[in-house]
């Protein structure tokens, strides 16, 4: 049969432009596992990546109708207050005639699927949860039977409600999905999946409830890996990024797994990055990442209050982050940082304890970090455990796409009100740092010169308001306020570089 895998466009958030958390990493090869377990199925697959041909919704629609596949299966992407394109693209082909089976898959559609369904007549059915062998059974259906019939996962609309004969569990062996298949965008650095899932389950996190409400983390064998980063090198890559949401798995057996990965691996002479939980790393973990290539780490974080990392639900403590910091700090490894600078349930004293966090752990000396670590809040995503709780305690306003997003009012209305004015200056400097003539760009050094500068200036604007809003009675106006942060910052980058004669931007 003929079918379409598609990673759909991306189109960037104006506003949302530094916020990740519109879906895990891992997403990026959703689609290339579902194209390759179709294809293994005997399909003729399709395979279009437009996050890598650079292709826009016209043209994506231009070639869907020229090949008119039985199903067009989609890895939907949320993409903030852009989302809305996605359906006028499925409406779009409608209209020219389309009548394949349009199935959606990821964790969008898996954490939305009732509301999709229901205001989304386009879709015919979403893939709850795991979706390799859902999509794969679904396909067998409309090949034999030319209709989705009562599968595990999937779900559609009946006319009165939503259907699914009952929820996909989770494959017990990740060493049984063929390996994904990846359109050739001749990129130097090629991500791979090395696990599933998660042990932990965070408030706000969309990767437990993906995989069925629970907490569950599967490794693939270290054997299984090595096969499919051999295969990767023999096309040029020697750079790597697991984008597994939890790269250490848990326990003794999770350590002993990572240790002889690397065992393995280090013969290729390769690099690579991954993302892990402070508390999994020690000494001998850590001496092996290194020895076996290791050069990039994201280490969750989340918080530098002991009150929030337990209403995160983190399962982790303070003294785990900072060892776990100073631990990569000992082996050269400088970590990038996940952080929520803001929840809805901060009080003013949390948002001390997350600067003095920062502060002692020194995080804030490189501007592009300290602009992402001030700006980042909880967000509140459908499906999470964090909205259901938000939700029963009457504080949630549906927002974003068809409300996949929970605004929450501060329970302090000074933080919501440090928050608003934070991000906006936070904001501000980032867009800046995107202008390849400005004093600041990104690719110019960050710790020193104009950057610095800025820099200092966003410390000390936080102190600032974080000092008024304890000793204020009635806030200021934040439109007023955030007028004056955007003239003195522009005044740091386009002023300070003649405060320093020495100083020659690069
Ligand atoms: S540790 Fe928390 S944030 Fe990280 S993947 Fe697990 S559940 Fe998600």
């Amino acid at each position: 049969m003929k079918i379409i895998v598609l990673e759909h466009p991306r189109i960037r958030s104006g506003l949302r432009f530094n916020d990740i958390a519109n879906t895990p990493l891992w997403s990026c090869l959703m689609g290339g596992y579902v194209a390759s377990a179709l294809k293994a199925a005997g399909h003729e697959v399709c395979f279009i990546d437009c996050t890598v041909n650079g292709w826009d919704f016209p043209k994506a629609a231009d070639e869907i109708t020229a090949f008119s596949p039985a199903l067009l299966a989609v890895n939907c992407v949320y993409m903030w207050e852009k989302t809305g394109a996605i359906f006028s693209f499925f409406q779009n082909l409608r209209s020219a005639g389309f009548k394949g089976h349009i199935n959606l898959f990821g964790f969008y559609p898996t954490l939305a699927y009732r509301t999709i369904l229901r205001f989304r007549g386009e879709v015919d059915t979403i893939s709850v949860g795991e979706c390799e062998i859902t999509v794969k059974e679904l396909a067998s259906c409309l090949e034999s039977f030319g209709r989705a019939g009562e599968i595990a996962g999937l779900a559609h609309w009946s006319g009165e409600g939503i259907h699914m004969a009952g929820p996909r569990s989770p494959h017990r062996d990740p060493d049984l999905f063929n390996l994904p298949l990846r359109a050739d965008g001749g990129f130097r650095t090629a991500s791979i999946l090395g696990s599933r899932g998660c042990y932990n389950h965070c408030s706000f996190c969309p990767v437990p409830s993906f995989y069925n409400q629970g907490p569950l983390w599967r490794g693939r064998s270290p054997e299984n890996i090595l096969l499919e980063m051999k295969s990767l090198i023999s096309t040029g890559i020697r750079d790597f990024y697991f984008a597994d949401p939890n790269f250490i798995g848990p326990g003794k057996k999770g350590k002993e797994r990572t240790l002889r990965l690397m065992e393995l691996i280090r013969p290729l002479q390769i690099t690579f990055g991954m993302e892990t939980r402070p508390e999994d790393l020690d000494e001998e973990i850590m001496e092996s990442l290194v020895s076996s290539g290791f050069t990039s780490m994201l280490l969750g974080v989340e918080s530098g209050s002991k009150t929030l990392l337990s209403r995160l639900s983190k399962g982790s403590t303070l003294n785990n982050s900072e060892r776990a910091i100073s631990l990569c700090r000992s082996f050269g490894i400088e970590p990038e940082i996940g952080f929520l600078m803001f929840v809805p349930d901060s009080t003013l004293s949390d948002l001390s304890e997350n600067l003095e966090f920062l502060r002692k752990n020194n995080l804030l000396n490189r501007l592009d970090r300290t602009a992402n670590l001030f700006s980042h809040n909880h967000i509140v995503l459908m499906g999470t455990s964090g909205y259901q709780r938000y939700e029963k305690e009457g504080r949630l306003i549906p927002a974003g796409y068809l409300g996949f997003e929970g605004e929450i009012e501060y329970a302090d209305e000074r933080v919501g009100w440090i928050q608003d004015v934070v991000v906006f200056a936070c904001h501000h400097v980032l867009r800046q740092s995107g202008f390849v003539d400005s004093p600041i760009h990104w690719r110019k050094p960050q710790e020193q010169g104009p950057a610095k500068w800025v820099n200092d200036y966003l410390v000390k604007m936080f102190e600032r308001l974080l000092k008024n809003a304890e000793s204020l009675k009635t806030l200021d106006e934040p439109e007023m306020v955030k007028k004056d942060i955007e003239m003195e910052i522009n005044r740091e980058i386009w002023e300070s570089p003649f405060k320093n004669k020495g100083f020659e931007p690069t």
